[in-house]
């Protein structure tokens, strides 16, 4: 399958270049640059038998596709189906959600988005239980590293007696409130996915991310449920999927000598991700120096500079390449050791907290850093946390000229999947200011196509030459010639992937 695309083109950014037309031949582009040579090229494809779609862009604008190099599939489509509960201001709003859930279906109730920042207290299993009676209610907070269950929930994941369990909030009295961190996060939810269609949700959440002008993401912590479901999926997405396992599938897979590489052009497996702190909401970031807003904390330390180092040694071996959370600036010191000590340029996910020492070692090794725009708007707390470390943090104009690749992401379900927003908060720092760390529109835009690309390992991704990936997102404005504002309300009127129309019309 072979298409002509007319109209105003971009081929990449950093430098910007401008094509009037696009020949594209399977999955990939063949030709970019004038129209009198791309028809006479599309002419002589034709000649040959081959099928050619004409697509005039009239005012549109095309740029190549975004990707979006962190995301959770799987909990997006689990997002999507679940409560959407980001903005909800009250216990007693996030009570009637509940409540409503109850009477809508059966089964166990989930969703995420609550911030105890925002409802004036943490929830508790009681709020839940006054809400929908004896029902298993999963709620996961923002961050994804806390969620709170109704007692029935509990029960059957076999909490409720559990005392002195690590990840588990309590009470005075000892009696746990229903809040859980981390691990106690996974194993509920574990226990919600048992009861949904993996392959479905996925298919969901690829059309939601092709409406925003997203071609190819970055997918973290597959587990073997929701890799079962990727390749099940396949042929019927319309998003590439880079997958990064989990560290309990890739112990598995490893032990069985799976090498990275299987899949196809749309689903791959590709590295695997691996924690070394929480979050700075729930105060599990690690940071080198307490709180401002709780002396005694500086959050949990998930995996130190030697475990880093030893995973990344046997997953170089197997060609996977290694992504590291790390939110707080000790969790970046000991990545960074593993890194050098593995001798392997891995990759740094999040990196909210970096001081300049680290940004020369990032420089030095070439490490690849995945950053959130969107933090910087959800994050209204962070001055709170940080004191007068807050220029620390979201120090994009910094890693983009320090680190190997900066690439954007929006750790969907988190936030949401929106370039076009991404691009917006990183050019204008919405919330957090810090105007010397803002990116140019250009700068943004590169972080979004050809740096998230770079970062995922793919070369073919992120831009529109001869060889790269056919995959295009098509604006209703040029975002280089649009003010800020403009392109965040623009829209997506159609996204092609692999040359062919997965979203839109033109
Ligand atoms: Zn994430």
């Amino acid at each position: 399958m072979a298409a002509l695309i007319r109209g105003r083109i971009y081929t990449g950014f950093m430098p910007a270049k401008r094509v009037e037309a696009l020949v594209t031949l399977g999955d990939r582009v063949l030709y970019a640059g004038d129209y009198a040579r791309a028809a006479r090229l599309a002419r002589e494809l034709r000649a040959c038998g081959l099928p050619i779609d004409e697509l005039e862009l009239g005012d549109a604008v095309a740029v190549p596709g975004f990707v979006d190099a962190h995301i959770h599939m799987g909990s997006l489509g689990m997002a999507l189906e679940g409560l959407d509960l980001r903005g909800v201001s009250s216990i007693e709003e996030l009570k009637r959600a509940v409540a409503e859930a109850a009477r809508a279906a059966k089964g166990w109730i989930f969703g995420r988005g609550w911030d105890q920042e925002r409802l004036g207290r943490w929830p508790t299993r009681w709020d839940l239980d006054e809400a929908a009676p004896g029902r298993p209610v999963v709620l996961v907070r923002v961050c994804g590293h806390a969620a709170v269950l109704s007692t029935e929930a509990m029960r059957r994941l076999g909490l409720l007696g559990a005392r002195g369990l690590p990840g588990l909030q309590v009470r005075e009295d000892g009696e746990p409130t229903g809040v859980v961190f981390e691990d106690l996060v996974r194993r509920a939810l574990e226990e919600v996915r048992r009861s949904v269609d993996a392959r479905a949700l996925l298919l969901r959440a690829s059309q939601l991310l092709a409406s925003r002008g997203i071609t190819m993401v970055g997918d973290m912590d597959v587990d073997g449920l929701w890799l079962a479901g990727l390749l099940a999926a396949s042929k019927e997405l319309s998003v590439r999927v880079r997958a990064y396992l989990s560290l309990d599938a890739f112990e598995q897979l490893a032990r069985l000598g799976l090498r990275a590489g299987v899949g196809d052009g749309m689903v791959r497996i590709v590295g695997v991700k691996l924690f070394a702190d929480g979050s700075l909401g729930a105060r599990t970031a690690r940071l080198s120096r307490p709180y401002s807003d709780s002396p005694s904390e500086r959050g949990v330390l998930l995996a130190d500079g030697r475990r880093v180092a030893e995973v990344a040694r046997r997953a170089r071996r197997l060609g996977y390449d290694v992504a590291v959370h790390a939110i707080g600036d000790e969790a970046l010191d000991h990545v960074l050791r593993g890194f050098a000590e593995a001798g392997y340029a891995g990759r740094v996910e999040h990196a909210s907290v970096v001081r300049d020492d680290q940004l020369a070692v990032i420089s030095r090794l070439g490490v690849r850093v995945v950053v959130q725009p969107a933090f910087l708007r959800s994050d209204f707390w962070l001055r709170d946390r940080l004191g007068d470390r807050v220029g620390l943090a979201y120090r994009f104009r910094s890693l983009m000229l320090a680190a190997g690749a900066l690439g954007f992401s929006s750790d969907a379900p988190v936030e949401q999947p929106s370039p076009l927003e991404n691009v917006y908060l990183a050019v204008t720092r919405e919330g957090l200011g810090g105007a010397h760390e803002a990116l140019t529109v250009e700068e943004a835009l590169y972080a979004h196509t050809r740096g998230a690309a770079l970062a995922l390992g793919e070369a073919a991704g992120g831009c529109l030459e001869p060889g790269c990936y056919a995959d295009v997102a098509v604006l209703s404005v040029d975002p280089l010639a649009a003010r800020p504002a403009d392109i965040a309300s623009a829209a997506v009127e159609a996204t092609l992937v692999a040359g062919r129309l997965v979203h839109g019309s033109l």
